[in-house]
């Protein structure tokens, strides 16, 4: 077994920073134990969420894990926001090694379990091992205990959440669960939680999978002290009043927009633009939206129940990233078909962006884009790994010799839209993000797309200027998802009043996001990854200098990988 590493040298030094509370609950699915670990040195320097998940995984998991053995370790985890009542606090943090990119990845979900997750009382949860039978876990203030539920195998989001709700009286927002995806392996398997909202991308809920774990109950009645400064009603109320169009379409009123700009990736990849942009944009989306949808205590309600009439179809969304990989990307114009897709996707439980993106490699490999009913045959195929399904359930990265198409992705993450051919500053965030080509890890087309006020916006041509406002945009995204804040709180809460919500200061808060990062990329530095990872199947401007210019700004070597001196082999896993 290899060593596992600490991190050398790196102390918070604001005492009174706002962060995580309580224990590590430590359970073992193999021998079906659990126990508490004081964890508090942690919680104190690194906050929560993704920060605390990371810092245990880096420390706890062997650097030659099978992603799929019994040695990875998943982490869950919230913050210090949610013990606030403030909006864009819906959401909570996962980390483990995934068995899609084969690194360390963190994903992040809204919903409502990040309130039930809180008040078990625990700073964080591990879950460790390979169960022998198919299990719930249920972890409450009290105790964790372990039901065999062989009867469940195969059992999809809907259906699990009924069982728990019927035997257990806990609705889905204390549950996390995976669906047949996960059980089957498959490496963009989702966890689902509140049963439309996934832990999404690189394949956490095949983790589980791994485990026999079908679902964790969290309940209890647990609060700490954690005081959040009275700005969080100023930004409550902001959130309220705003007339923000997330607020009638989510993330979907981006579709016509990045159109527009030619960012909207087409026909597996083949075009920036799509013909039939109308027929999957907001408006359709909106149209079909029946009531309104949210997280926990978030009064910005961007979510997206929708239902259509005509054949009784209820889903939530699809957002648009979902509309690029299931539309545009698979040549799908009929949003009614994109919902289609995005149901059997979270009742199959797996990532929207991934399954669509090699969906469409697939159309592409067939030279059968729009064909609706294969597509839909496809999705349930890939779940149960069934015929061409099990090659597909590898991911792009892995099938796409086989099909003959070009490999759309980065460091085996398919690729999410805001195209970085267009938006080049997003191309190179695609590149150098530990977890692949997702878009929320830089988020930096949120510079690039000429919606942004003016004294921040950035051409989206070229790479000049780009690298450390990158760098920045990285750790403060890592500091949110630690917090943990929801991403689209960008037009509500500037840096400076993180800082004030945190209790710390931004250059501080900025230190722990560029921890994170680290931690990330040293992890997998150790399981091979290095500067040649950072890579993109297209060309831009200056790309070489650029990403050069992003190691120097990180303290990096030129090869991508993090100084060993920055860590510590200990020698041995953590138990
Ligand atoms: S802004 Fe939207 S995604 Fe974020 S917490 Fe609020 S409802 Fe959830």
């Amino acid at each position: 077994m290899a060593a596992t590493g600490i991190v050398l040298g790196f102390h918070c030094t604001t005492p009174g920073m706002k962060h995580a509370k309580g224990p590590l609950l430590s359970i073992d699915v193999g021998d079906r134990t659990s126990e508490t670990q004081d964890v508090s040195d942690v919680l104190e320097s690194y906050v929560g969420g993704r920060a605390v998940g990371t810092k245990l995984a880096h420390d706890r998991i062997p650097f030659d894990a099978d992603p799929l053995g019994a040695e990875n370790r998943l982490y869950l985890a919230t913050g210090p926001l949610q013990h606030s009542t403030m909006s864009f606090t819906g959401r909570m943090s996962a980390t483990a090694l995934s068995p899609l990119t084969d690194g360390l990845l963190s994903s992040n979900a809204g919903g409502f379990l990040s309130r039930n997750f809180t008040a078990t009382g625990y700073g964080a949860v591990e879950v460790t091992g390979e169960s022998d039978e198919l299990l719930i876990v249920h972890v409450t203030d009290e105790e964790v205990t372990f039901e065999e539920v062989p009867e469940l195998a195969g059992a999809e989001t809907t259906d699990i959440c009924s069982y728990i709700e019927t035997e257990h009286g806990l609705e889905n927002e204390h549950t996390v669960t995976i669906g047949p995806a996960g059980e089957n392996l498959v490496r963009f398997a989702s966890i689902m939680t509140s049963r439309e909202r996934a832990f999404g991308r690189g394949g956490l809920g095949a983790v589980l999978g791994a485990k026999n774990v079908k679902a964790i109950t969290f309940d209890g009645d647990s609060t700490h002290d954690v005081e959040i400064p009275p700005l969080q009603m100023d930004v409550h109320r902001e959130a309220a009043q705003s007339d923000h169009i997330m607020k009638r379409q989510g993330t979907s009123s981006m579709t016509e927009f990045a159109n527009t700009v030619e960012a909207l990736p087409t026909r597996y990849f083949s075009e920036l633009s799509f013909e039939g942009a109308t027929g999957i944009s907001g408006d359709r989306v909106e149209e079909k939206k029946y009531k309104k949808g949210t997280c926990s205590a978030c009064a910005f309600a961007c979510k997206l129940p929708t239902r259509d009439e005509e054949t009784g179809l209820e889903t939530e969304g699809p957002e648009y990233e979902t509309v690029m990989a299931f539309g545009s990307n698979s040549g799908v114009d009929d949003i009614v078909d994109v919902m289609k897709s995005n149901k059997r996707c979270d009742e199959l439980g797996m990532d929207t962006i991934s399954a669509g993106d090699v969906v469409a490699a697939y159309l592409a490999s067939e030279d059968a884009f729009g064909d609706v009913e294969l597509i839909q045959e496809t999705v349930e195929k890939i779940a149960s790994r069934e015929g061409i399904g099990d090659l597909l359930a590898e991911g792009v990265d892995r099938c796409h010799g086989e099909l003959g198409v070009e490999n759309w992705s980065v460091k085996g993450l398919e690729f999410s839209a805001h195209d970085g051919r267009t938006l080049n500053g997003q191309g190179l965030a695609f590149a150098t993000a530990n977890r692949g080509a997702d878009h929320m890890y830089g988020e930096f087309y949120s510079l690039e797309y000429p919606l942004v006020e003016e004294d921040q916006a950035m051409d989206k041509e070229g790479l000049e200027g780009k690298p450390p406002k990158l760098v920045e945009k990285e750790n403060l995204n890592a500091v949110k998802d630690s917090a943990v804040l929801c991403k689209f709180s960008r037009d509500f809460v500037s840096p400076e009043r993180l800082s004030t919500l945190l209790d710390a200061e931004y250059e501080q808060l900025i230190e722990i996001g560029d921890e994170v990062v680290a931690m990330e990329r040293h992890f997998n530095n150790r399981r091979g990854f290095d500067r040649s990872d950072d890579r993109l199947p297209y060309e831009l401007p200056d790309f070489e200098s650029a990403l050069a210019e992003y190691y120097e700004v990180r303290g990096w070597n030129p090869d991508g990988t993090v100084p060993e001196e920055r860590f510590e082999p200990s020698g041995a896993t953590a138990d």
